[in-house]
This record gives C-alpha cells, sequence and structure tokens, in this order.
C-alpha cells in the first residue's frame, strides 16, 4: 500500500525576484508532487525568526532571516509518496556549488543562503512546517 506523505516547501524571494515560480512549480508537477495547497505573502522579520528557530544562534541566523522577510515567497503544501526525502533530493544540495545537475538549485540558487527553494526536512518539522503557513481546513483534502 501507498503511503502519501506531506512537506512544506518554501520558493524564497531570491527565486521569485528572477521570475522562476512558474519553473519550479512545473517541477513539483512533472515530478509527481500533488500541491495541496499554496499561497504568496511576505513574512515579517520576526516570523523569519519563529520559522527558522532551530538555527537561532547560527552565524547566519541574522542575514537568512533577513534574507527570508526580504520579499514575497510562495508556499506550497505538497503530498506525494516519500514526499520529504524526494523533493530535498529535486532541491539539490544547500550549497548550489554541490548541487546535481537538473536539480531545482543547481538551476536558480545563487549561493548558500540565496538557495531558491526550501523543504522540510524531516516528518515533524514538515508537521511543524505546515502548520506554521496553513490552517487545518486548508489542508482539509
Ligand atoms: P532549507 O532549510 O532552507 O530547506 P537546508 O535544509 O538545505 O535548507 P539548512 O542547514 O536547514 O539547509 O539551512 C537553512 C537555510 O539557511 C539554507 O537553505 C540557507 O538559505 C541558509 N544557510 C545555511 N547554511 C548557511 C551558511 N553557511 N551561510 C549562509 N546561509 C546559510
Ligand atoms: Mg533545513
Amino acid at each position: 500500500m501507498k503511503t502519501l506523505q506531506r512537506t512544506l516547501t518554501i520558493i524564497k524571494p531570491d527565486a521569485v525576484r528572477r521570475n522562476a515560480i512558474g519553473d519550479i512549480i512545473e517541477q513539483f508537477e512533472k515530478n509527481g508532487f500533488c500541491i495541496l495547497a499554496m499561497k504568496m505573502l511576505q513574512i515579517s522579520k520576526h516570523q523569519a525568526e519563529q520559522f527558522y528557530a532551530v538555527h537561532a544562534g547560527r552565524p547566519f541566523f541574522t542575514s537568512l532571516t533577513d534574507f527570508m522577510s526580504s520579499g514575497a515567497i510562495v508556499v506550497l503544501a505538497l503530498e506525494r509518496e516519500n514526499a520529504i526525502a524526494d523533493l530535498r533530493k529535486l532541491m539539490g544540495a544547500t550549497n548550489p556549488a554541490n548541487a546535481e545537475e537538473g536539480t531545482i538549485r543547481k538551476k536558480w540558487a545563487t549561493n548558500i543562503e540565496h538557495n531558491a527553494i526550501h523543504g522540510s526536512d524531516a516528518e515533524e518539522t514538515a508537521r511543524f512546517e505546515l502548520s506554521f503557513f496553513f490552517a487545518g481546513y486548508e489542508l482539509a483534502k
């Protein structure tokens, strides 16, 4: 039996500024991810700090949260078998210098911080991140 899994992805401000929204969403669809919910918004510095709380204290935290609140983002709830791990494969390595050919970060990331896309890294983080951006009724599918 197939077990469907949900994950949260963010098209980051750098990718939105580069008109990459359509290309990235096409990659999700071509790779069999079902879009359950989607919205475009800009988060505040405080909201970025809450979202990335696990990185509080890391040297890049201030810069990362400035960046994530610097412009519009697109957040999507995706569903597929093995969605969490497979989305991270499709994203490519955090540092685009190490990202494989054919990945979203290889194509769109500029550097280790401005790296185009976020994806949940485990089931527990996916639950937190999905509920950070979407209300229960928006995911009731
Ligand atoms: P994400 O959580 O955004 O999906 P990731 O899981 O590949 O990316 P993390 O280690 O969770 O990477 O880091 C979160 C984000 O912080 C990275 O995507 C990147 O934007 C930024 N970041 C990570 N490491 C660095 C660094 N050394 N210098 C600057 N920014 C960094
Ligand atoms: Mg991460």
